[in-house]
């Protein structure tokens, strides 16, 4: 059998402090996987420059320059993450037969690597990085964690775990990810709705040795709404549930308003300024959820996400 071409892809924006220790480890694991012949050795090490302000870039040619391993792509501007690690994987598929994200700053545990590889070996096509314990984060980090874990599934977006990006995906998982055209982009929302046959992996997440953060809570935040929103219509849902409910308490009000004015024990006026202030302020809400339902569905459409991807086809072409 011929051996699998693997591609590590690693975001990095500003990581100049980290890069050299990364690509020697990295490097140390791929040749290690060769030796075994787990990995063919058209197998490489891919690091997406995001629009660094530091001499990460510079690095990155240089590794390059010295060792075949290693692999450029060099965005034109710092478009976070999520994209970076996008254009990582895009090139990917276009040589490897499964491409590994990971982290620049060795806190995905680069030792199970060899882990994903042989699960995508048994044929699995994505295999996810899931932390077992977050005892490097800081109490904040893992609240907010949590929460943040806890409120995508109220919204009904369906992710893993303490799963961060870490993850393996086979080239025909990289295929079908191809087919979500969105901008606003959110990988751990969308892996999970292309399917195939799936794994877990489960690694110690370290602390980052060098450098520092690139997401401060700011980042943190808007990362949290963008997963949210862009995964789910849920948050418009709301919107019509409370005005269904505002405009049937305003009916039962209207009832109460009525009977106490008819028993006349009300300022005059007030009556009817009530009764408007609950039935225009339901009918408000209400119309705001429907013309929100219709913008939710103006807003999946937009996404021309696939309506779906193809496993397997069984046909043969035989005169029967
Ligand atoms: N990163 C990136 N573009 C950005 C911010 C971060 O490519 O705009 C990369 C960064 O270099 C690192 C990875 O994304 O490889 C994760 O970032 P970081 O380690 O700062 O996040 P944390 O682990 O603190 O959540
Ligand atoms: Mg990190």
């Amino acid at each position: 059998m011929k051996s699998k071409i693997i591609w590590l892809v690693i975001p990095c924006y500003n990581e100049q402090e980290v890069l050299s220790e990364t690509s020697k480890q990295l490097q140390d694991i791929m040749y290690g996987l060769m030796e075994k012949g787990k990995i063919s050795n058209k197998s490489r090490i891919a690091f997406v420059n995001d629009g660094s302000k530091d001499m990460t870039w510079n690095i990155i040619s240089q590794l390059y320059e010295e060792d075949g391993i290693f692999t450029g792509i060099n965005l034109a501007h710092n478009r976070g993450h999520q994209n970076a690690l996008l254009a990582g994987l895009m090139t990917a598929k276009n040589y490897a037969d499964a491409a590994i994200s990971l982290d620049a700053d060795l806190q995905d545990d680069v030792n199970v690597i060899e882990q994903f590889i042989d699960k995508f070996l048994e044929g699995k096509d994505i295999v996810y990085g899931v932390r077992s314990a977050r005892d490097t984060d800081t109490v904040f980090k893992r609240g907010t964690a949590r929460a943040f874990y806890k409120v995508m599934k109220f919204m009904g977006a369906d992710t893993i775990e303490d799963h961060a990006d870490y993850r393996l995906m086979s080239k025909r998982a990289l295929e079908g990810l191809a087919q979500f055209k969105e901008v606003n982009l959110f990988l751990r929302g969308i892996v999970p709705m292309i399917g195939y046959e799936t794994d877990i992996v489960y690694y110690e997440r370290h602390e980052r040795f060098a450098g520092e953060s690139k997401y401060p809570l700011k980042k943190m935040l808007s990362f949290a709404v963008d997963g949210i929103t862009s995964c789910s219509v849920k948050p418009i849902r709301m919107i019509t549930t409370l005005g269904v409910l505002v405009f049937s308490v305003s009916i039962i009000m209207l009832i109460y308003f009525l009977v106490v004015w008819a028993f006349g024990r009300t300022v005059a006026g007030w009556t009817s300024i009530v009764i408007s202030l609950w039935g225009i302020g339901g009918l408000i809400l209400l119309s705001l959820g429907i013309i929100g339902e219709y913008i939710g569905k103006i807003y999946m459409e937009v996404k021309e996400r696939p309506r779906f991807i193809i496993k397997d086809v069984l046909y043969n072409d035989k005169d029967i």
